[in-house]
């Protein structure tokens, strides 16, 4: 059997669709965030990035850098293990403590990342409670997706961001069933914000346990960079809080917080966290500096609002529609995959800016984006140049001014 040809028929099919992916050859250049150099061959040479998770530029940030050269030098590259198996690192177990303090648990757990510490988390609670359902918002990110249909647990789904669709179906299950209800604070693709209170309050009344991802609100929100539950006083609530480390801290890793048992339990029965390397011991102690950094200094987040409202006005003066939202993610809809495509490769080329296209599956068909981050490092000047770009391509594209 020629097993090339059944790939390429497939991949063949994606680029017909127009959601063959494309990665653009960075060279990040520290110091220089969001500048970048591009390997691409019909790039300008250096380029500036503007779809970057790095949402604060804290991967650059010189406390940070510092914090994982010193920890080089004093522990060594690797881990040397599982966590179980000689691979707990001092520095590992002050991170954790770390995110204790920063969500208010008693308790956290660290995972290579944070798309391991959804599907682990959600997998083990899932498959280990008996009888267990997992509510998951419509919207829910690929990990939790994953991890709920690792644990094999029934599952429903719930509309989107609508607590009384989540209170309807969680009154139609069995009283005495375990109850997990799976949500995301600001949801990365839109940018819009769960009503957290509300869907908290559903879940109390139902004596359900409730799962946040906060991944792209960490750091970003709140008086201590705790999440958007900070902000709206309400961590205490919530049973399970998830996050990463590889957006706005910038370095990499995931992780949970909650209860000294419930996160001794997740910890002693899931694969996701027991039979794999532990982090390097400097991704822990960079990533704890990025933390306590973003815990006591509140610039970072004010500079990036006052950047994401400049770059949002700007585009409503040159008429260029954008998806509204209470978030720091700025959406311009394009709609059509093969457009979307071009318009990203067209910036690239001509303006030296990058921002990829949001394709499907990561988006709805007919809801093909080009998805801005602005960060507290673009200066005034970056977003005049890319709102002129911008404005070059509407002219020439014939793209619709209509908003989405
Ligand atoms: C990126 C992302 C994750 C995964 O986090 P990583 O640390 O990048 O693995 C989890 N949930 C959501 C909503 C995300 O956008």
């Amino acid at each position: 059997m020629d097993f090339d040809v059944l790939f390429q028929s497939q991949i063949d099919a994606l680029k017909e669709e127009g959601n063959y992916r494309i990665f653009a050859e960075l060279e990040r250049k520290s110091g220089a965030f969001p500048k970048a150099k591009c390997h691409d061959d019909d790039a300008p040479d250096e380029v500036t990035v503007w779809c970057s998770n790095d949402y604060l530029g804290m991967g650059q940030h010189e406390s940070v850098t510092k914090a994982f050269k010193d920890a080089v030098d004093m522990y060594g590259a690797g881990a040397g293990g599982t966590r179980n198996i000689s691979g707990t690192n001092h520095a590992h177990k002050l991170l954790e403590a770390e995110l204790a303090d920063l969500h208010g648990k008693e308790s956290a757990l660290l995972f290579t990342s944070g798309y391991v510490s959804n599907w682990a988390a959600l997998g083990t609670l899932g498959a280990r409670l008996p009888d267990a359902v997992i509510l998951s918002d419509e919207l829910n990110h690929a990990s939790m997706i994953e991890g709920i249909r690792h644990s094999r647990a029934n599952k429903v789904i719930w509309r989107h961001n609508d607590p009384e669709d989540l209170d309807r179906k969680l009154a139609a299950l069995p009283a005495n069933s375990p109850k997990i209800v799976a949500f995301e604070s600001v949801y990365s693709m839109d940018g819009d914000i769960a009503p957290i209170a509300e869907i908290l309050d559903v879940c109390e009344k139902h004596g359900a346990m409730s799962y946040i991802d906060e991944v792209h609100a960490v750091g970003m929100y709140g008086p201590r960079g705790g999440g958007v539950a900070e902000r709206e006083g309400l961590m205490d609530r919530i049973t399970l809080i998830e996050g990463t480390l590889g957006k706005a801290y910038g370095v990499v890793g995931g992780y949970i917080t909650g209860s000294e048992a419930m996160c001794d339990f997740i910890r002693s029965f899931s694969s996701g966290f027991i039979f794999t390397t532990a982090l390097p011991p400097a991704v822990a102690a960079a990533a704890r500096t990025s933390i306590q950094h973003l815990k006591q200094s509140d610039q970072e987040r004010l500079l990036q609002r006052e950047r994401v409202a400049y770059l949002r006005k700007r585009l409503d003066q040159e008429g260029i529609p954008h998806l509204e939202n209470p978030s720091h993610i700025i959406p311009v809809m394009i709609k059509d995959p093969v457009k979307c495509r071009m318009l990203s490769d067209y910036l690239m080329q001509r303006y030296g800016i990058y921002v990829q296209p949001i394709n499907y599956p990561t988006v709805p068909k007919g809801t093909e984006r080009l998805r801005f981050t602005p960060s507290p490092l673009h200066s005034i000047e970056d977003i005049e140049h890319l709102v002129y770009a911008l404005k070059d391509l509407w002219k020439q594209c014939a793209i619709s001014h209509a908003v989405a």
